[in-house]
């Protein structure tokens, strides 16, 4: 016999976590907010939201009216004036819980906050209040099929046209792709130019001409997310919709992100290795092996001792990053080394547990075997891992 696929998050490994030197009566209060809000609304339509490949849309709403939407974005333009804390605490309790049907991190944690850095006052008022309800839902399009790591290389084009840009194009790979309808999208303002020919606009897909979603892309992981092609069919899209209000600034504000962004993968990477400790240990104190519980083998032992070592580093190291984001000092390859070495750690222990859930480990009806597809991607995107290595690498060369 083994033991039941266990569907809320077990939390106790046996060890008392280290306190986070960041946590507050606030945030923790957020943090049983966004606990509850994921086990109640979003883990019992899993089956549901697989088999469909995307979330129904209205869990955005439900998201915004729990607070769980723009956290850290300031009240006057609708959000929950936090900080990055606040989506930490948001991006964890989502890992713990496996809920990977709809992107916070790339609404709340990234889009709003190109909006917040970028946009001129009325940009701000027009999307982030509506992205804080759930009414706007935010994707941000850089990929495209030609061109991922290589974003010099896009080919969507936007071509001013009196006061309007006319874009032509299409993104591929794009998180939230289905429920977008305000999407960040990477374009070539000047064809001839490389990464200075780069800028981000915005654009309202509700009821836009020549937009059109590709199909809902089948994925090894992540099945329940909605990812998709997008299609821009010479849409026509205000020229104020710019962000920044000069053209060719777009790589710029890529670059200037990309902490941030990929500390929240970093820190969702953590918070799913210790969930995947903690499935497996209350599984090998389970299952008999011998006349004993798996958990009495030396090797299992020592298996989920590394296991758990490696994942305590990994959120000290992540707590040290949050630190100094907060700080102002969370340069580009301190970032680069949290996301590439906590999502191959992730990876790493992810196995590690699997193996020693045996043939179960490999029936899908098993939280391990999800997690195990689910944060393989974490090695590619966000940067692919051997690009954060270059970023390093190049720091320490100069
Ligand atoms: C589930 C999922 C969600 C995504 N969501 C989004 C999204 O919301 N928006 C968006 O714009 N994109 C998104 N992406 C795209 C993602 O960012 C790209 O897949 C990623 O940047 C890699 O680009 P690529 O797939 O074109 O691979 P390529 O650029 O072709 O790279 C392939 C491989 O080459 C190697 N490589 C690349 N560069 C180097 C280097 N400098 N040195 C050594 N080796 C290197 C790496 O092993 C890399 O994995 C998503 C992808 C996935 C799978």
């Amino acid at each position: 016999m083994s033991s039941p696929p266990v569907h809320g998050a077990p939390r106790t490994a046996g060890i008392r976590p280290a306190p986070r030197p960041w946590m507050d009566a606030d945030l923790e209060m957020l943090r049983d907010t966004a606990r509850r809000f994921f086990e109640r609304e979003c883990v019992p339509h899993e089956a549901r939201w697989t088999a469909q490949h995307h979330a129904d849309r209205d869990i955005w709403k439900k998201a915004g009216q729990a607070g769980l939407l723009c956290a850290s974005i300031p009240e006057e333009y609708g959000g929950g004036s936090g900080s990055f804390l606040h989506e930490a605490v948001i991006c964890e309790e989502q890992a713990t819980a496996m809920v990977a049907a709809f992107s916070n991190n790339v609404h709340s944690g990234i889009v709003a906050h190109y909006i917040l850095a970028y946009g001129s006052e009325a940009q701000k008022r027009r999307w982030l209040p509506r992205m804080a309800t759930g009414e706007l839902v935010a994707a941000i399009a850089m990929s495209e099929p030609g061109a991922g790591t290589d974003l010099q290389r896009i080919k969507t084009s936007a071509q001013r046209d009196g006061g309007d840009y006319l874009i032509s194009g299409s993104k591929t790979f794009i998180t939230n792709g289905h429920h977008a309808n305000l999407v960040c999208v990477a374009v070539k303002t000047d064809t001839a130019a490389g990464a200075k020919g780069v800028s981000l606009v915005m654009v309202e897909t509700d009821g836009l001409e020549g937009f059109r979603r590709g199909r809902l892309l089948e994925k090894l992981g992540q099945k329940t997310m909605d990812t998709t092609e997008l299609f821009f069919d010479g849409i026509r899209v205000p020229a104020d919709n710019l962000l920044g209000g000069e053209e060719g600034r777009g790589f710029t504000q890529l670059m200037q992100q990309l902490p941030q962004e990929r500390l929240l993968i970093a820190v969702g990477a953590v918070a799913t290795m210790h969930r995947a400790i903690a499935e497996t240990t209350d599984h090998v104190r389970q299952r008999e092996i011998f006349g004993k519980p798996l958990m009495a083998l030396q090797n299992t032992r020592f298996k989920l001792a590394e296991c758990q070592t490696q994942a305590t580093v990994a959120r000290s190291f992540v707590d040290d990053c949050i630190g100094r984001l907060l700080r102002g000092e969370l340069d580009v390859p301190t970032a680069a080394m949290a996301k590439w070495w906590t999502t191959q750690t992730n990876c790493q222990i992810v196995d590690e547990c699997l193996q020693l859930f045996g043939g179960y480990g490999y029936m899908t009806e098993y939280p391990i075997s999800r997690l195990y597809a689910d944060v393989r991607v974490g090695k590619i995107y966000g940067g692919a891992n051997e690009v954060m290595k270059e970023i390093i690498a190049r720091a320490m060369d100069r």
